[in-house]
């Protein structure tokens, strides 16, 4: 699109290609229009004087103006679209989404007295249960940048493993190296409770995958300027860096912290009120644990308490129960079996699925305590054959029975 011959003009100022640096071709045929690259750099000045310094090209590319940000009832009910139950969860992330954004333009506009903190949040909650699900989610109605990462593969730096900064590097690659909409997305990281320090005191030897690491991840959550090599990785002395401003970035972290209920159970039972403390013990039932969560029981898991202190929404996400997962098979926007009868409606087939096969699904993922991340492996398995066959059959309809379902699950897992 863009050649420098004599013959081209700039629409705007009427200069010819020889008397300026650059010119730049439009694309509608008919209508030819072109401009040389003087006139774009007037043009980004005129932006920066309307947005600010810096924020010409990319203003209209930010988070969402003020007026546009969804309430958090409306990212509630988006959530509810993809989401079964974690009402709690769904509550907290709206309401620190929300903030979140509020704050951003609260900034913007430079009449900040009160400085508003930011709201990084961590949910805790059984693996597969929905917390990534959530995180995408919501990404998708902000439209930022986002980028889900596993605290696992950091390592303290100067240790095999790759450094907590090239989180920002992927964040950066996913809103395609623009800088300021990087600086507005979202980072979800995945499986914090897996740098948690081994003992509950501090460590005298090194703990090169626990203390380490979030000694690292710190300087990311509460808001720095931070070198990131572009391309990820290990830092070189040698490589250009990007620099980053994390202060507006989201931190979402997610964990299952296996066996934080013992710790939470602890800490209540020996919450006692008064002098006849016997009697006031609390009851809790023991399934419902992990909504006492308090930020006490992420420390005694091995969390230092300044990471503690930059994540301060704390949610929980309930076990699905065989309601929710069959609800999962069904409900959601992109349920499992709208997929399913997605496919066989593009090769002009009917999918029915009874509802006893579909019980049958729900029996075998909690048989096999796989939960949610199970329900489309078994559907997968249960459907092979059919995907297979069906596309050479007459019949415009295929139906799943329980009896079918059955028979090739065994058939495939025997
Ligand atoms: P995790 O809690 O381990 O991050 P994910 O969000 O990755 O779990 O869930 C794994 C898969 O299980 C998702 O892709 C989704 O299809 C399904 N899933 C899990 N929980 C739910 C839920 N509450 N509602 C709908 N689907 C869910």
């Amino acid at each position: 699109m863009a050649s420098r011959t004599k013959e081209d003009r700039c629409s705007f100022c009427g200069r010819p290609a020889s008397e300026v640096p650059f010119i730049i071709h439009g694309a509608l045929p008919g209508a030819p229009a072109s401009i040389c690259s003087d006139c774009v750099e007037q043009a980004w000045e005129i932006l920066e004087a309307q947005y600010g310094k810096g924020k010409g090209a990319t203003a209209s590319r930010q988070a969402p103006e003020f007026g546009d940000i969804p309430t958090p009832h409306e990212i509630k009910a988006h959530l509810d679209r993809f989401v079964i139950g974690q009402d709690d969860a769904k509550k907290h992330l709206s309401v620190a989404v929300y903030n979140h954004y509020k704050r951003i333009r609260h900034d913007a506009e430079d009449t900040d007295e009160v400085e508003i903190e930011k709201s990084n949040i961590i949910m805790v909650g059984p693996t597969g249960t929905g917390k990534t699900l959530l995180a995408r989610s919501i990404a998708k109605l902000l439209e930022v940048p986002f980028t889900i990462v596993d605290a696992t593969v950091f390592t303290e730096a100067g240790y095999v493993g790759e450094d907590v900064e090239s989180i920002l590097s992927r964040l950066l690659q996913a809103a395609d190296f623009d800088v300021k909409r990087a600086e507005q997305g979202i980072v979800f990281i995945d499986e914090i409770d897996k740098i948690a320090r081994k003992g509950d005191s501090p460590s005298i030897t090194r703990d090169v995958s626990g203390e380490g690491v979030q000694q690292g991840m710190l300087k990311l959550l509460e808001g720095s300027i931070v070198n990131v090599p572009p391309k990820g990785g290990r830092k070189h002395p040698d490589q250009d860096y990007v620099h980053v401003d994390t202060r507006n970035i989201l931190f979402i972290c997610g964990g299952a912290f296996d066996g934080i209920e013992q710790k939470i159970a602890q800490r209540l039972n020996t919450h006692t009120v008064g002098f006849d403390s016997v009697q006031h013990t609390r009851h809790i039932v023991p399934e419902n644990l992990l909504k006492y969560v308090e930020p006490a029981d992420l420390k005694s898991f091995g969390l230092i308490p300044e990471i503690i202190g930059r994540l301060p929404v704390l949610t929980h996400l309930s076990p699905l129960d065989s309601t929710a997962l069959r609800n999962i098979l069904t409900e959601p926007k992109n349920a499992i079996v709208k997929q399913y009868a997605r496919l066989f409606e593009l090769d002009g087939k009917t999918l029915v699925f009874d509802d006893e096969a579909l019980d049958y699904v729900v029996e075998k993922a909690v048989e096999f305590k796989l939960g949610a991340r199970g329900l489309r492996s078994i559907v997968e398995t249960i459907m092979t054959d059919a995907m297979f066959d069906a596309p050479s059959l007459d019949e415009k309809t295929f139906t799943v029975t329980r009896d079918y379902a059955q028979k090739q699950f065994e058939r495939h897992t025997a």
